[in-house]
């Protein structure tokens, strides 16, 4: 069993959620067999339980930049907004901020003008249709996913990764494994997903394919092993077979061992 990291592999503190026990079942797809084989490399967790405005203020922070830049954007941002005398949520505080002030606390997190405008219009529009954080979040965690998912992309600057991190992260909710930078990467280079496959393809594949308790694990931990392992120029397999915990269920696209050289999977299909 592995132990409880002292900082969660899903980032950031009180994101709610225990530990998860997979079902030692017989892996019936190779993808489920890598989650659960990612499952003795890293503690499983089970997600859900985030305040919802709040997780979807700290996805559009981590947009084009690394948890290094957006931590301390959202921790200067809950600072400043998170708390207010007579107890206004952070929603409708937000909703009221004056942009430049904003942009301001947020600076480390880049795009800074950007996302400032992008999370007071987004904090407008959620106050204005669902009046309360308790409402939005009643409303993630119960609704239909596929309703919620394109509510939330119907927000400006919400894309589908920013809604499957809300919808997991917040509603808990099984069978969404929201697709990043390291699980397009690392999916495509494993083959469990065509090669030219976009992040929707990707997901689509995944979600298929993975039962959908272990969809929540499967994402931050194949994250995970994105920047431990398989990562974008050198993945760990260059060092030889032995040095990656996932070989024998890889089939290495785009990865040439012999001349340690990468490239993007979808090239490997434009070269045929
Ligand atoms: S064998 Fe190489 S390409 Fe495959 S998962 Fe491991 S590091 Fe990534």
């Amino acid at each position: 069993m592995v132990d409880e990291p002292a900082e969660n592999i899903s980032g950031g503190v009180g994101d709610g959620g225990g530990e998860v026990t997979f079902d030692p079942r017989e892996a019936e797809t190779r993808a489920e067999a890598v989650v659960d084989e990612l499952g003795e490399l890293y503690w499983r967790k089970a997600y859900g339980g985030q305040d919802a405005f709040e997780c979807l203020v700290r996805t559009i922070l981590s947009q084009n930049t690394s948890d290094v830049a957006s931590q301390p954007a959202h921790d200067s941002l809950m600072a400043r907004y998170g708390s207010t005398d007579d107890g206004t949520d952070l929603a409708r505080t937000l909703a009221d901020a004056e942009q430049s002030e904003l942009a301001e606390s947020i600076r480390s997190a880049g795009l800074y003008n950007q996302k400032s405008e992008m999370i007071i219009d987004a904090a407008a529009e959620i106050v204005g249709e669902f009046g309360s954080k308790q409402a939005f979040d009643a409303y993630v965690r119960e609704e239909d996913p596929q309703t919620v998912r394109e509510r939330l992309m119907a927000i400006r600057g919400v894309g589908p990764k920013t809604a499957d991190c809300v919808l997991l992260f917040s509603g808990g909710r099984g069978g969404i494994f929201p697709v990043d930078t390291h699980v397009h990467r690392i999916s495509r280079r494993m083959g469990l997903a065509p090669p030219s496959a976009d992040h929707e393809g990707v997901r689509e594949h995944l979600e298929r394919d993975v039962p959908a308790e272990k969809c929540g694990f499967g994402h931050t931990a194949m994250l995970q092993f994105g920047r431990e392992y398989c990562k974008a120029r050198k993945p760990a397999c260059l060092d030889g077979p032995e040095a990656c915990p996932l070989y024998d269920y890889c089939d290495r696209v785009g990865v040439d061992e012999v001349e340690e050289s990468v490239v993007d999977p979808a090239e490997v299909v434009a070269d045929d």
